[in-house]
């Protein structure tokens, strides 16, 4: 069923949200992005921060980028690799999909980064998640990014109904007004890990409450027990 959430609403929440994390870390990949405006450590740091901690992302980042800032010196590392990304969770998995990607890149795009959403879904191990995050931090175009927070979020606000992230991009992108697409990612990334948590999410400090139907509908007694659904969103 479609949202009947009206869009002043939405950007009312948006703002207050904003204002709410304005001093909060702001994730790691948008940081990279901000400082580079590099579309290929944007994509590959993406792929290197599934399951894995910002801090270690940014660090096994920079070191990486480091030793090899291109997709052919990528491919030019063999298995130093994996041993320079080791620090990240599925580390194997990872350096086999970022080997074929970088592949993929030098023989059909002269080793640039593609900048469209249906050519960086081709790519080995990108999901919509990632390939969103190229869209607006690599390339500053339009595009919704939904990782866990996102997903969340969205559903305790009851702005979207839906058990999948895809799902709900799908349904954001028709209710969510388009000024706030690029900033939407962000603000939801930093408010899920500070205070909307997946388990014990902090409503008492949350500016939000009156607009929120999970705290609407939820007894006050077991409001912060909703438990976390642990799941990889590439
Ligand atoms: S009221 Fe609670 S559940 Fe709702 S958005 Fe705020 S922190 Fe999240």
């Amino acid at each position: 069923m479609p949202s009947t959430i009206p869009q002043e609403e939405i950007s009312r929440v948006l703002m207050i949200l904003k204002k709410k994390t304005k001093n909060f870390e702001n994730p790691i990949v948008t940081e990279i992005g901000n400082k580079t405006s590099n579309q290929f450590h944007v994509l590959i740091s993406c792929m290197l921060s599934l399951r894995t901690r910002d801090e270690t992302t940014g660090k096994i980042s920079a070191k990486l980028f480091e030793k090899a800032n291109t997709p052919e010196e990528i491919l030019g590392l063999g298995k130093d690799l994996e041993k320079i990304i080791r620090p990240v969770n599925y580390y194997k998995t990872k350096a086999k999909r970022i080997r074929e990607t970088c592949k993929i890149l030098v023989k059909k795009y002269n080793g640039k980064v593609p900048g469209t959403l249906e050519e960086l879904l081709d790519l080995p191990g990108v999901g919509r998640k990632t390939a969103n995050i190229v869209i607006v931090y690599g390339f500053n175009k339009m595009g919704i990014p939904v990782d866990t927070h996102v997903h969340r979020i969205s559903n305790r606000l009851g702005w979207v109904n839906t058990k999948l992230p895809d799902k709900t991009e799908m349904e954001l992108r028709k209710i969510v007004p388009k000024r706030h697409w690029m900033s939407l990612n962000d603000i939801f990334v930093m408010y899920g890990q500070n205070i909307c948590r997946p388990v014990n999410p902090k409503c008492d400090l949350c500016p939000a409450t009156k607009y929120c139907s999970y705290y609407k509908n939820t007894p006050s007694t077991s409001k912060n027990r909703l438990k976390p659904k642990l799941t990889i969103h590439p």
